[in-house]
């Protein structure tokens, strides 16, 4: 088996300057290389032209600039498209790069929202996700995570200013190497994108979601609700018997004192299984307990399971409901349907065809 080496994108300046100073280099470099990596974007250490030639070999013998390549691009500009990424070790990643629509946004039109995968897999197994039907394989590392904005900048010539963490896996389950992300996205000399353009999506680890309100980066929070009662949650989301949602809610609590951002509730709505006006009212009293936004998201089918999404009057009736009850709440418009941006579904299909899995 050939060596897999780690990538300098999943390095911080600190964990740079730390190698750099192991390899008796001067801590200078470490802006340089990194100067190379997300201003020149070039993406092997050869070209770092103004390194000496020696510190060029001895960082080829120990790094590459990134393990992952984009291998198929689906959908075109204007709509949204879908990235698939081969790791170093064969597996698989997805991410989804999502235009914003004029209609809703105006002048900001030009905001760029892609939405990642944090790991390879889910061991959530929530019951209508495409990504838990296959299980866990391994969190993603840091330079896994930055990889995917790297590789579909340089392949669509794009800006990206919006980042979700709502692809594949649990971020808050793979805490350390998705903060180490977030700070290289973030810092100056990293992508350089503002924290306020962050959202981590969870379903609901209430203790990690009070570590995340700790950290000094002031991210967005989505959590994934689908269930208004403990007694809904429990039949979809098997992570409701571990953090059921009084729990959950002690830990958004925490998170409002900590954080000045909104927290989102995001509901997707299967017909016959969460969607009772009864269920919108009760959510309705949970959102305003904690002044969150609600983004009611139509369920999308994922072939092999049952579920269904409801007739869309029904969706509005849901809708109405907490609007009336004074609650801010979006009803998502269909994006991506077409090309299967649900999670998972494209990995799935690769990996059993390159035998991976
Ligand atoms: N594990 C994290 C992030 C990944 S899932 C989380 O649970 O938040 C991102 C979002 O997609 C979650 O809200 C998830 O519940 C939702 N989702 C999963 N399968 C879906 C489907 N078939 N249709 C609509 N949304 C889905």
């Amino acid at each position: 088996m050939t060596e897999i080496k780690p990538s300098l994108c999943g390095l911080t300046l600190d964990d740079l300057t730390e190698e750099l100073r192991q390899l008796d280099e001067k801590p200078y470099r470490a802006k340089q290389i990194l100067e190379w990596i997300y201003v020149k974007r070039v993406t092997a250490i050869d070209d770092m032209t103004n390194l000496p030639a020696s510190l060029r070999t001895t960082l080829n013998e120990k790094f590459v600039v990134s393990q992952s390549e984009v291998v198929t691009v689906q959908g075109s500009k204007d709509t949204t498209r879908k990235f698939l990424y081969k790791l170093a070790d064969g597996r698989y990643v997805e991410s989804v790069l999502i235009p914003a629509s004029p209609a809703l946004y105006g002048e900001r039109a030009d905001r760029r929202t892609i939405c990642v995968s944090s790991q390879v897999g889910c061991a959530y197994a929530c019951k209508f996700c495409a990504s838990g039907l296959a299980g866990f394989t391994r969190n993603l590392d840091a330079g896994e995570i930055v990889t995917q904005l790297l590789a579909t900048e340089a392949e669509t010539g794009e800006k990206i200013n919006n980042i979700v963490f709502m692809g594949m896996g649990e971020p808050l389950a793979n805490f350390k190497n998705l903060t180490k992300a977030i700070e290289i996205i973030n810092a100056h000399w990293g992508m350089n994108i503002g924290a306020r353009h962050f959202t981590v999506s969870t379903s609901g680890l209430a203790p990690v979601i009070k570590k995340l309100a700790d950290i000094p980066i002031q991210v967005r929070l989505a959590i994934s609700l689908h269930g208004a009662t403990d007694e809904v949650r429990n039949k979809i989301m098997p992570v409701n018997e571990k953090w059921n949602i009084a729990e959950l809610f002690e830990a958004l609590h925490y998170w409002r004192s900590r954080k000045k951002q909104k927290i989102t509730f995001e509901f997707i709505l299967i017909k016959g299984i969460n969607d009772s006006l009864e269920q919108a009212a009760i959510l309705a009293k949970r959102a305003k307990e904690l002044d969150a936004k609600v983004n009611l998201i139509p369920y999308n089918t994922v072939e092999g399971l049952e579920w269904e999404r409801p007739p869309n009057r029904r969706c509005e009736a849901f809708k109405k409901i907490l609007v009336e009850a004074g609650v801010i709440a979006t009803l998502r418009l269909e994006k991506g349907h077409d090309i299967d941006a649900a999670c998972g579904q494209l990995r799935l299909r690769e990996e059993t065809a390159d035998g991976v899995v």
